[in-house]
């Protein structure tokens, strides 16, 4: 009786997964139909010195145009690309549509400072990134200094990783280093201090709460006291009022990026408001 009772609890369960692995499946699929049928694209956010008065940079994020679904957030694709190998390739696919777009830029005179890319832990490893950003800066001849990439505490966790000669390598090459969701991931201070860092992003979340939650506040002054003491600038992500950035620019903050001086734009958009500001 007991052991008709596991199985049937079992089965139940398996069934469940099964439905579960096949969706994922699926959707792989489809994301890699997805990158052979050029249906990825990617949007710019600018990135404003706290004044809001200099753009600093801007942050590709990308974006899928799903023939079925239209414009899909990378919320949604991006986890289910991280538990596979095809994060690689997507990856190596935004990397290089990043250079090929700050090349073009650099020949048509559009003035960008710096390309912001996200990097996740999985295309860490094996010093693959290292190569992959050499070629690629040789391939489009852009200026190194206008790339920076954006890793997550996560993946300079990861164990095993050589990571502190592989970022060394990476700044020797020009290109600058962020942590992006700064805060929110199993940090350890003591890596602060051995990255070769540029820049710090302070999460979104701890933005949302600045002016309402105590513990968000003190989060907020210590991650800028950090960098000021660092030597790192700070950019808080997803500024949505005029309030939060005044409290932002009060503390010290170099740095910011959200809805309220643009969303991301696609690339005639950011180029109108270039010339619009000009
Ligand atoms: P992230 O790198 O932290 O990017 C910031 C996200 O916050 C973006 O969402 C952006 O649109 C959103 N955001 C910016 N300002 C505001 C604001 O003021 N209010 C609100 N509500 N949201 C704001 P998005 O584009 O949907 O990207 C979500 C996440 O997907 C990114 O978070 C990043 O982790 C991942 N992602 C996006 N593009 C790539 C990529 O090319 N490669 C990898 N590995 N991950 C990517
Ligand atoms: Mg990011
Ligand atoms: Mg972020
Ligand atoms: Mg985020």
């Amino acid at each position: 009786f007991k052991a008709k009772e596991q199985r049937g609890s079992l089965s139940f369960f398996s069934d469940d997964l099964t439905a579960a692995v096949h969706r994922r499946l699926q959707l792989e699929q489809r994301l890699r139909r997805a990158l052979e049928q050029q249906e990825f694209c990617l949007y710019y956010q600018p990135q404003w010195s706290i004044d809001g008065q200099q753009l600093t940079g801007v942050e590709a994020l990308i974006r899928w145009q799903d023939p079925e679904c239209g414009l899909v957030s990378p919320a949604e694709f991006i986890p289910v690309a991280e538990q596979s190998a095809l994060i690689r390739a997507i990856g190596s696919w935004v990397l290089s549509r990043a250079c090929e777009q700050i090349a073009d830029w650099h020949r048509r005179g559009v003035r960008i400072p710096r390309v912001a890319v996200n990097v996740s832990p999985q295309q860490l490893d094996h010093q693959h990134l290292l190569h992959e950003v050499e070629s690629v800066l040789q391939q489009t001849c852009i200026d190194p200094a206008q790339l920076e990439l954006e890793l997550t505490e996560s993946g300079l966790m990861s164990p095993g990783l050589e990571a502190v000669e592989m970022l060394a390598s990476l700044r020797a090459l020009g290109v600058s280093l962020a942590i992006d969701d700064f805060g929110t991931g199993y940090s350890s201070l003591a890596y602060l201090k051995r990255f070769p860092l540029n820049l710090l992003k302070i999460d979104k979340s701890f933005t949302d709460d600045l002016l309402t939650g105590e513990s968000a506040q003190a989060i907020v002054e210590m991650i800028i006291m950090l960098g000021h003491k660092l030597g790192l600038s700070v950019l808080a992500e997803g500024v949505e009022s005029e309030a939060q950035r005044v409290e932002l620019e009060r503390l010290g903050c170099h740095q910011f990026q959200g809805y309220l001086k643009s969303r991301p734009l696609s690339v005639e958009e950011l180029e109108a408001l270039l010339l619009s500001s000009s």
